[in-house]
């Protein structure tokens, strides 16, 4: 369960789908928690962080969806969610937390893809 803060288009293949899986998967696990109904992952200190933060991944999931579109990827998985309207609203990563993921992004891939890095994901 990771959502990366670096912009979809720093993600290698294999991540970008991963990330993509796992958005989807944390939305489920997400409304699970908030209808107070028990399931996995409920613990987890990403999907805590986005327990009350729906909004932001429905729009990492656009961001992710998109990317893949570039990619030449079919997205045949649109989020059918409404964000409550007790979500928490906007955030913003600080540029530091953007940084450090780059950092263990870059360690875990072995090398730094960075195409682009105008799309850094701030949170909305
Ligand atoms: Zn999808």
């Amino acid at each position: 369960m990771r959502i990366w803060k670096v912009g979809p288009s720093e993600l290698s293949n294999r991540r970008l789908l991963g990330e993509h899986r796992e958005v989807h998967g944390m939305v489920t696990v997400v409304q699970k928690m908030r209808r107070g109904e028990p399931g996995g992952y409920q613990r987890h200190p990403e999907v805590l962080f986005y327990a009350d933060r729906l909004d932001a991944l429905i729009r990492r999931h656009e961001q992710l969806a998109a990317e893949m579109n570039r990619r030449g990827f079919r997205h045949h998985s649109p989020l059918r969610v409404c964000p409550p309207p007790e979500d928490r609203g906007l955030f913003t990563f600080t540029p530091e937390a953007i940084a450090r993921d780059r950092q263990e992004l870059h360690r875990r891939e072995g090398r730094f893809r960075g195409r682009r890095r105008d799309d850094d994901w701030r949170g909305f």
